[in-house]
């Protein structure tokens, strides 16, 4: 068995194994996926947040976020507490457990999302409750007293809850809905989060990004805000929350949405901004002395309280100059000046996200149109001041921060309804994807950021006579050795007619839909042989990851393009020694014993070659090869026909 081959070239043949090469990327965007027939059903919006989550949908023509019973707020805290008695508890009441009873109390499920254990590496200190490593590369589960849950089944809960909500608020049963996941969440994850929805009877009819619902929210894109200055408009989402922060850059044109790039931090939020609180007081007011005695449960009872007072400083401090507290019965305070001084450097790592992203979507600050602040801590002056600042103009933060995903959610949600055609969505996606060919290089056939839905072939050849199977493995990432990538899958194309190498054409189709998943089909072109795979990965793969491949491919771009070079040139002879070697047998008859002698010496040179790491090299002698071949290939070719011409009339 052999892995996919690139086109063959070799001294006979080049042109038309040249034309093997075809690309060809269309984007095929399905107005009436997802669409319903019976559009008087209301199809909620939810977002499923780290944090909180909240369920939304169109009343009057116009989104809502659904209060809970108490009509107080709109947040759902997203946590899972499992009671002694087997009940299990979600929000509000379950987040008052996080401090007496933390083992059994499930918070930032989200994180975990379409996860294994080796992705958490590094984290695993965050959660305080048991997060299952028996296989490294299995997805995690949670273990809660004897029973194991995956996070699948606990966002359920979560959804579940939700669900009940605006069951409630609207009086009848609710089955379908839009939910949200921020723009980099790769397929397993988006998968990840379709099944908890059907897990909580919800029929999931599209996964939304959570910048694209916030635009949408802000009504950026709809007929009813013509485009500005008559053309397309490109929008910055700008989002902080608590635990995260994520920046979305995104194009709206005659009502397509489109994510041009995403960057982000998934540990950078306002619980930051309460820590630096915290060691600012405890730096100011306490020393080492005053814990000495206390136990474990006081210091943990104290961290806890001390928290709550910065986050409660914080808030304050957003329309306040001074916040004045106490806390074990000293004073403590804080002033505006003193806060932003501390948060500073925070603040300007998210301006440093949004760099990179204006610069993977060859954007500068001035190219955007309009600024959307999404999450919590946006709430902060000195983070709109710093954004305005930034980006040369004013921000959209009229809405609340924390609802304004929900509340496009189920705009989003109306739009599939029927009742909004105008507006589609489009996304892109985060990694690039490809398949593995000879000598383990990485063939990526929809690159990083392309826009999705979207469709990408290439047609490929064997350079093996009679090679009768193609292994075609799938990979996502930005190195060019499949080593250094994520597999996601792979099947074997068997029976493909045996044929002489590089002659058959195998095409090979990436359609990635609109949700972010992944079919891939290989066809051989001659025989209609074909097969395919719908990649469903079997682990999952962190934000942190995905960050770092990127960072990893770009720090070792010069090797990877050196490896990459050395195998190709590698590749390139050992085809041409498999062509020479049958073109001397096949023309033993017309080449002297001269030429057959240069020529062999020529491909013993090139065996030698290809052993070494010097690229050049290689090239040197298919070069040498080749202009000593081209005669005696022309020859061979005026005999061939020559030979087929005898007898028959011109
Ligand atoms: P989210 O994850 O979007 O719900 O954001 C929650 C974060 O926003 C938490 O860190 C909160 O402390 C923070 N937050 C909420 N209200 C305010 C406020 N008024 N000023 C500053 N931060 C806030």
């Amino acid at each position: 068995m052999y892995n996919v081959q690139r086109p063959i070239f070799n001294v006979q043949c080049t042109c038309e194994t040249t034309s093997l090469y075809i690309r060809m990327a269309t984007i095929s965007i399905n107005l009436k996926d997802g669409a319903l027939e019976r559009p008087q059903e209301v199809i909620v919006g939810i977002d499923l947040g780290t944090t909180n989550s909240l369920v939304a949908y169109m009343k009057d023509g116009q989104p809502v976020c659904v209060k809970g019973k108490d009509g107080k707020s709109t947040l759902v805290p997203s946590i899972v507490h499992f009671a002694g008695n087997g009940e299990v508890i979600v929000g509000d009441a379950a987040k008052e457990k996080l401090v007496t009873d933390p083992a059994n109390t499930i918070y930032s499920v989200k994180r975990l999302m379409g996860k294994s254990f080796k992705d958490l590496q590094g984290h695993e200190g965050f959660f305080g409750y048991q997060v299952i490593d028996d296989d490294t590369e299995s997805l995690v589960k949670i273990r809660v007293k004897d029973r194991f849950y995956t996070p699948v089944e606990l966002s359920a809960l979560i959804l579940k809850e939700l669900k009940t909500r605006i069951e409630g608020e609207l009086g009848a049963a609710v089955s379908k809905a839009v939910i949200t996941v921020p723009a980099y969440f790769n397929d397993n994850q988006r998968q990840a989060t379709r099944d908890a929805g059907k897990l909580a009877g919800l029929d999931v009819l599209r996964i939304v990004n959570e910048p694209t619902a916030a635009a949408l929210a802000y009504g950026i894109g709809s007929p009813s805000q013509p485009p500005h200055e008559g053309r397309a408009e490109t929008i910055a989402v700008y989002d902080l929350g608590g635990g995260t922060f994520d920046i979305s850059i995104l194009c709206i044109e005659n009502g397509i949405f489109e994510v041009l790039s995403t960057n982000g931090d998934t540990f950078l939020g306002g619980d930051d901004f309460d820590r630096v609180i915290v060691d600012f007081w405890l730096k100011k007011y306490y020393s080492s002395d005053d814990f000495s005695s206390s136990d474990e449960w006081k210091r943990k009872e104290f961290g806890q309280h001390i928290r709550l007072l910065a986050e409660a400083a914080k808030k304050a401090l957003s329309s306040a100059e001074v916040f004045e507290g106490e806390i074990d019965g000293r004073e403590v305070s804080l002033s505006r000046t003193e806060f932003e001084n501390l948060i500073g450097p925070l603040v300007q790592r998210t301006l440093d996200c949004c760099k990179n992203a204006l610069r993977d979507a060859k954007l500068t600050p001035a190219g955007i149109d309009k600024v959307v602040m999404v999450g919590g801590s946006t709430r902060v002056p000195l983070v709109i001041k710093a954004v305005s600042e930034l980006f040369q103009k004013p921000v959209f933060d009229s809405l609340d921060p924390d609802e304004v995903v929900a509340l496009g959610a189920a705009i989003q949600a109306d739009i599939l309804a029927g009742n909004q055609k105008d507006l589609l969505l489009l996304d892109v996606t985060p990694l690039s994807l490809g398949i593995e060919t000879v000598g383990g290089l990485m063939d990526v056939i929809i690159p990083r950021n392309s826009k999705i839905p979207t469709k990408a072939g290439r047609q490929y050849t064997t350079s093996v006579d009679g090679q009768k199977n193609l292994k075609i493995s799938v990979f996502q990432g930005e190195r060019d050795l499949v080593e250094h990538n994520r597999k996601l899958g792979e099947f074997i194309l068997r029976g493909i007619p045996p044929m002489p190498a590089g002659l058959p054409k195998i095409d090979i189709q990436f359609i990635l839909n609109a949700d972010g998943i992944l079919f891939v089909r290989a066809r051989e072109l001659r025989s209609n042989l074909e097969q395919h795979i719908e990649i469903r990965p079997t682990y999952g793969i962190s934000e942190e990851e995905m960050a770092l491949m990127l960072l990893d491919s770009i720090q070792n771009a010069q090797t990877d393009m050196q490896a990459r070079g050395l195998l190709e040139a590698r590749n390139e002879a050992n085809n041409l020694l498999l062509s020479g070697d049958k073109f001397l047998k096949q023309n033993e008859d017309i080449l002297s014993e001269q030429e057959k002698a240069t020529t062999n010496a020529l491909l013993n040179a090139l065996r030698e070659a290809a052993k070494r790491e010097d690229k050049d090299v290689i090239h040197r002698v298919i070069e040498e090869l080749n202009a000593y071949t081209a005669p005696l290939a022309h020859r061979a070719m005026d005999v061939t026909i020559r030979v087929a011409m005898r007898g028959k009339k011109v």
